[in-house]
């Protein structure tokens, strides 16, 4: 168990659908736990793909609780996860993500999914979910695809973020937590003083 490096949503990793689950080897349950300790030590995130972490894996945890201002779901395990209906009520609230450090925008998801996932023992749920966590589930979701939520950005947003993107491409920013850059290399993490 071990809280691990976030990877860069510009790093290759990012951009490579995951591959599915096959069954829950001593490999895979380290990476949970490597999920879950990332997850909470770094705590102004709500949720995180296996692949920002680096493993090419289809794995997310998730706990909406860590956003402090709802009541949240409590900690949420999905293995090899499948949105299977998107509603056509739409949504539209404030992501921000682990890999894209400083960048706050409003994205459109569906109100509400039907997802099917698997749960520690490799137990098979299918689950209608809507709210936030809905809009977390997707965010996460689209990271196992190899998609990130700016992709979902309108032309015209993608012109205002683009200096933005740019300079978190090449890692000029501050996280509170360590972090593998886009080019593979490892920039430690300062925790702000009065943390
Ligand atoms: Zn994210």
């Amino acid at each position: 168990m071990a809280v691990v490096p976030i990877y860069n949503c510009f790093n290759p990793i990012l951009r490579k659908p995951t591959l599915e689950v096959e069954s829950l080897t001593d490999e895979i349950k380290e990476l949970i736990n490597n999920l879950w300790d990332t997850l909470y030590h770094v705590s102004n995130g709500v949720g995180l793909a296996a692949n920002q972490i680096g493993a090419d894996k289809s794995v997310i945890v998730i706990d909406t609780s860590l956003n402090g201002t709802i009541e949240g779901s409590g900690p949420v395990l999905l293995i090899n996860p499948e949105i299977l209906h998107y509603s056509e009520e739409l949504v539209m609230d404030k992501e921000g993500c682990l890999s894209i450090p400083e960048l706050y925008e409003d994205v459109v998801r569906s109100e509400t999914i039907k997802i099917k996932y698997y749960d520690i023992e490799m137990k098979e749920h299918i689950e209608v979910i809507d709210g936030y966590l809905a809009v977390v589930m997707q965010h996460e979701y689209d990271h196992l695809q190899g998609k990130l939520f700016f992709d979902l950005f309108t032309p015209l947003k993608r012109t205002l973020t683009k200096a933005k993107l740019s300079k978190i491409a090449k890692g000029r920013f501050k996280t509170a937590y360590d972090m593998i850059q886009a080019d593979g290399t490892f920039t430690k993490g300062e925790p702000d003083e009065d943390d």
